[in-house]
């Protein structure tokens, strides 16, 4: 079962499709994981990407399509894939249909992960990452015990330059205007499900299972 998860920065997207991976047996890919290693690695599509993350642009395209077909066509991907990050165009998603034709596969579901922008905002204006590990801590709904300071190995706790004021609007600009046109694109497939992301972890991550089986067995 192949499944997009579409939802905005702050949305809980993340978490949830980590969750939803694991229930379902399926392989997580979370297109910022694939960047970040890409950099890491220093490759040429690494190198290419990190030009455009530093200014808070989207990556184009062709850098994006290829690193997520060199990914899927591994064999941890056979069972499933749940695409986390990805598509964000609608070019995306039409390059990505056409690939996993070639492929005998297809997208069965695309979910999208609703929140309200007013609480997108004020989540990730609140958000910080410790220096050592990357644990996520947010100062208005999950303060550190210490101010500053990682509860889990006292490193100290900053905050990433794309979660930051300028670069939030810029980003849940692009959301709102770009991204969430998909949902027009995979409901004129007969593909899209609405969860209510305003509400706790564990019961989007049964509304996320709950409707995602009852899509399976309608169109099964
Ligand atoms: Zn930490």
């Amino acid at each position: 079962m192949n499944i997009i998860l579409i939802g905005a920065q702050g949305s809980g997207k993340g978490t949830q499709a980590a969750m939803l991976a694991q229930s379902l047996g399926i392989r997580h890919i979370a297109s910022g994981d694939l960047f970040r290693q890409a950099i890491d690695a220093q490759n040429d599509l690494g190198m290419q990407a990190k030009t455009y993350i530093e200014r808070g642009d989207l990556v184009p395209d062709n850098i994006t399509v290829r690193m997520i077909l060199d990914r899927i066509e591994q064999p941890d991907c056979a069972a499933g894939v749940l695409f986390d990050g990805f598509p964000r165009t609608i070019a995306q998603a039409e390059a990505l249909d056409s690939e996993l034709v070639h492929i005998g596969r297809q997208i069965d579901v695309t979910v999208y992960l609703s929140v309200p922008r007013e609480v997108l905002l004020k989540r990730l204006s609140g958000r910080y990452i410790c220096r050592a590990n990357q644990h996520v801590y947010n100062i208005n709904t999950r303060p550190p015990k210490v101010a500053g300071i990682c509860d889990l190995d006292g490193s100290e706790l900053y905050q990433r330059s794309d979660d930051r004021g300028e670069a939030v609007q810029k980003r849940l600009d692009i959301f709102f205007n770009e991204t969430l046109r998909l949902t027009d694109y995979y409901a004129a497939q007969h593909k899209l499900e609405e969860i209510n992301g305003n509400q706790g972890i564990e019961q989007v991550h049964e509304a996320l299972v709950r409707q995602i089986r009852e899509h399976r067995d309608t169109t099964a």
